[in-house]
């Protein structure tokens, strides 16, 4: 603004009057009161008045469209932003996972380790809007690197908490990101424990569930049997509540697949 000032003042006024004169003015211009600076807009509101409204609608249009077309993409610009701020920020380096058996080994900075299940589900979102991969990874165990992306991880180790027991109708209620050593502690105190149990305990509940654990019991189901229901933070569907009582078969269905998605499926 402060730059069209000055060039105007550094023109003299003869060549501006030159130009202005120069210049094919519209009709209106010449019924301009010359006194009333505002008598151009007052020509340009009567010729609008004056209009069909045919022609009204055409120019709203020609002139409504731009405008919402601008305004939109400035939305859509700090939106984006906005949505942006929300995903944690890469690590500063680049972080490395082991398995436990130090056979595999993956470095990423895009490791991400979320606190609640609002940023998990703002980070899936995230990734799956952006087209870049996320894979889950739990405690890391698995002997073949199975959790490993170097495009990028999410990690529940902070969403590790034991939310509820029941002991009358034998239910624990945990997040993923809690370790299979945390839940049998927690259920020692009731006279509880898992129904199956592999010969290490350091598995996230996540991890043990999604590879279907056999466990060490030739005689007893997988792990993944002992799953009544379960949150699954979906890329493409939001957050889907799947149980086994669910009244839609294809429900049930679907909670038999995700209990076993290797971290396909979703968090
Ligand atoms: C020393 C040792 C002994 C073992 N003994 C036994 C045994 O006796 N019996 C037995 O059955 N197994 C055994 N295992 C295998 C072990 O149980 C599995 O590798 C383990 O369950 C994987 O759990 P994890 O948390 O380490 O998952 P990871 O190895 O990190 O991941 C495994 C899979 O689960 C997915 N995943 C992880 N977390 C989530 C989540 N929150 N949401 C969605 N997907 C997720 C990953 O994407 C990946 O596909 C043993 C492993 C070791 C190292």
């Amino acid at each position: 603004m402060v730059g069209c000032v000055s060039l105007v003042r550094a023109v003299p006024k003869q060549h501006i009057r030159n130009v202005w004169e120069a210049r094919k003015v519209p009709t209106e211009f010449e019924l301009l009161d010359k006194e009333d600076p505002f008598s151009y807009y007052r020509g340009k509101s009567e010729k609008f008045a004056n209009m069909t409204p045919e022609d009204r609608v055409a120019k709203l249009i020609r002139i409504g469209f731009p405008i919402a077309v601008t305004s939109g993409l400035i939305a859509l610009y700090y939106w984006r932003e906005e949505v942006q701020k929300r995903v944690p920020p890469l690590a500063p380096h680049e972080h490395t996972q082991t398995n436990w058996s130090g056979t595999r080994a993956v470095s990423t900075k895009r490791f991400f380790q979320p606190e609640t299940l609002e940023e998990l589900e703002s980070l899936v979102a995230h990734a799956h809007r952006s087209g870049s991969r996320l894979r889950p990874v739990g405690a890391g165990l698995s002997p073949n690197g199975l959790a490993f992306d170097k495009d990028g991880m999410v990690s529940l180790a902070h969403l590790d908490k034991v939310l509820s027991i029941d002991p009358a109708n034998r239910r624990i209620t945990v997040q993923a990101g809690a370790r299979v050593t945390q839940v049998l502690e927690a259920l020692r105190g009731h006279g509880l424990t898992l129904q199956n149990l592999a010969s290490i305990n350091e598995q996230h509940m996540g991890g043990f569930v999604q590879v279907s654990a056999h466990g060490t019991g030739a005689g007893l189901p997988p792990v993944d049997e002992q799953v009544v229901a379960m949150k699954l933070v979906t890329p493409a569907l939001g957050t889907l509540s799947l149980s086994a009582d669910s009244a839609d078969p294809a429900d049930r269905a679907l909670f038999r697949l995700a209990r076993v998605g290797l971290g396909s499926l979703g968090v």
